[in-house]
């Protein structure tokens, strides 16, 4: 295998490690638990828990519960089965809100260093305070308050005794630093709201500045990575560190890995669930990771795809196209191969005269050890009604007016009339075989250039089909102009309702994936029940959207 070279976050690990810096690392997953998760949280994810996975370290799941919302234990859960999934484990399962106390205490500390103080402004007024990036901004009045009297209205704030909005805790940095961040950045604002985990108990909270940073440091985090928006913020995450006099946890950050035709932001994605534009979270058309397990994509194929689009500081737009082919690379490997007919003919084989005998397929060419399946041949077949062309080009291959095609592990067969009704419609094929022509052992002599699959008419069974595509028709439906629902592709699904498949399907349970022969990959759907098999198709055998 050839050597990859190590990407600049394996870089800094590595050169930590050399200096004895640390002896080991690590790393967390911080999810805000406000949305399923999606594909690009599985870069941050393979990158998280592939970086102590690699040099010995472990990684926490944090949920970054900050912001008291209403209860979501739905996200919680389908976040951690989602990471489970993907195939890592967490090493600690932990949630910011765990943290209120000590990050209260921290508080504290920064007012007795005369580092924080209470401010009564409204935030317009801080806002109009701060300057512009060119221009510093200045402090006010309340920036000159006693130590004494910040200790005094923090714990007011914290008690109850004011409105939301009446004040704020603020870090005394710079105001003129450049990095408007640095500029007096608020550290706990006042909500009366409940906290999911916390209930009632505070009436203040932290903000992102002042939790992540200082959640890592009391988790011993080495290296917390985040995506580039977080860069201005280092500056108040090593602020506090070093003031606080904590943990030296250190900040480093990578470029959103983003997917072409697609949404990722959690805002967006909910808007299409809430607004029925998808039958929910898990629908086959989300970049969601359960949608995507639900489409029939791998846990395998994901983190394939993660590493192949790997890690970089510049932000890119992904093509879907290279997430297809990360699923055909591994489906081609792994998936049992299955024949089913969408639009069926029916076909007689007017010589055959036995009742049925039993052919062997196999189960997957790519895979020796699959093993082979029984299939029946008999007298009444069906194969794929546009397989068959009554006025057919030269280099038609597939069947039509005393042509010979072979049927997919069993016998060549010849079509000799096209029974139609009185409209014209093409009802049935009568064909005959070449007995000496069976798959395996053919003696027959005859060379054909097409195969088909087929069923048997006696022991097929009907199945839906959810042939799933592209949930929008442009590259990057939020930068178009108008709503980005706008752009949503009307034919991302078509069901196929009557086609027929082999008997070996009705063993098919969820998640497991096929490659129904000439259409593409299959899985079949967690709606199912042994009385109506539903299929959903990953994706297509080939490319068809290459442009
Ligand atoms: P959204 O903007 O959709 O709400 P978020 O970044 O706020 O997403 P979080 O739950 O806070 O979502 O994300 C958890 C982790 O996943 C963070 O470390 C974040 O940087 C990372 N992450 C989120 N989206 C992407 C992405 N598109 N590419 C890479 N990493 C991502
Ligand atoms: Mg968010
Ligand atoms: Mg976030």
């Amino acid at each position: 295998e050839e050597k990859k070279s190590l990407n600049f976050l394996e870089e800094i690990v590595e050169t930590d490690l050399a200096s004895g810096k640390y002896k080991s690392i690590v790393t967390r997953f911080p999810p805000e638990p406000n949305g399923y998760l999606h594909i690009g949280h599985a870069s941050s994810i393979c990158l998280n828990f592939g970086l102590a996975q690699k040099y010995g370290g472990y990684t926490n799941l944090r949920f970054d519960d900050t912001n008291p919302v209403t209860e979501e234990t739905e996200y919680v859960d389908s976040i951690r089965e989602d990471i489970k999934w993907l195939g890592f484990e967490w090493a600690n399962e932990f949630y910011a809100s765990d943290y209120f106390d000590q990050l209260y205490e921290y508080a504290v500390r920064l007012i007795q260093k005369g580092l924080a103080y209470v401010d009564d402004s409204t935030s317009e007024e801080i806002a109009a305070q701060k300057g512009t990036p060119t221009q510093p901004g200045r402090r006010n009045q309340y920036a000159e308050r006693s130590v004494e009297e910040n200790l005094r209205l923090f714990e007011e704030m914290r008690d109850g005794k004011y409105q939301d909005g009446e004040k704020v805790l603020r870090a005394k940095i710079d105001m003129t630093s450049p990095n408007m961040i640095m500029r007096d950045p608020i550290l706990y604002r006042i909500k009366h709201a409940h906290h999911h985990r916390t209930g009632s108990k505070w009436n203040i909270y932290p903000m992102y500045d002042f939790a992540h940073g200082q959640s890592d440091s009391i988790e011993h985090v080495t290296h917390s990575i985040c995506t580039m928006e977080f860069v201005p913020h280092r500056e108040v995450y090593d602020w506090l560190i070093e003031k606080l006099e904590i943990f030296p946890s250190r900040q480093y950050e990578f470029a959103r890995r983003n997917l072409s035709h697609t949404v990722m932001s959690k805002r967006k994605l909910l808007q299409l669930v809430n607004e029925k534009y998808v039958s929910g979270w898990d629908d086959p058309r989300m970049p969601t990771i359960s949608g995507l397990r639900r489409r029939g994509y791998t846990p395998e194929s994901i983190r394939d795809f993660a590493e192949r689009i790997g890690v970089g500081k510049r932000e890119n737009v992904v093509e879907l196209g290279l997430l297809e082919f990360c699923a055909r690379e591994h489906l081609n490997k792994i998936a049992l191969r299955r024949m089913v007919v969408f639009n069926p003919l029916k076909v007689v084989i007017t010589n055959y005269e036995g009742v049925e005998e039993i052919l062997h397929s196999e189960n997957n060419p790519e895979d020796p050890g699959a093993g082979t399946r029984e299939m029946t041949f008999s007298r009444e077949l069906y194969i794929e009604r546009e397989d068959f062309m009554e006025e057919a080009p030269k280099k038609y291959f597939r069947l039509a007016p005393g042509k010979q095609v072979r049927l997919k592990s069993a016998y060549i067969i010849r079509c000799d009339e096209v029974i139609k009704d009185d409209e014209g419609n093409i009802l049935q094929l009568n064909c005959s075989y070449f007995p000496n022509s069976k798959s395996g052992e053919d003696s027959s002599g005859i060379h054909v250039k097409g195969t088909l699959h087929w069923v048997n008419a006696k022991d097929c069974f009907p199945v839906q089909i959810n042939e799933y595509d592209r949930l929008f028709t442009v590259e990057d439906p939020s930068g178009e102009e108008g709503d980005f629902t706008g752009y949503i592709n009307k034919e991302s699904l078509k069901i196929i309702e009557g086609a027929l498949a082999e008997p070996a399907l009705k063993n098919a349970v969820v998640h497991d994936r096929f490659q129904f022969l000439r259409k593409g990959y299959f899985t079949l759907d967690p709606d199912s029940t042994p009385a109506h098999f539903i299929f959903n198709r990953t994706v297509t055998l080939k490319d068809s959207w290459a442009k």
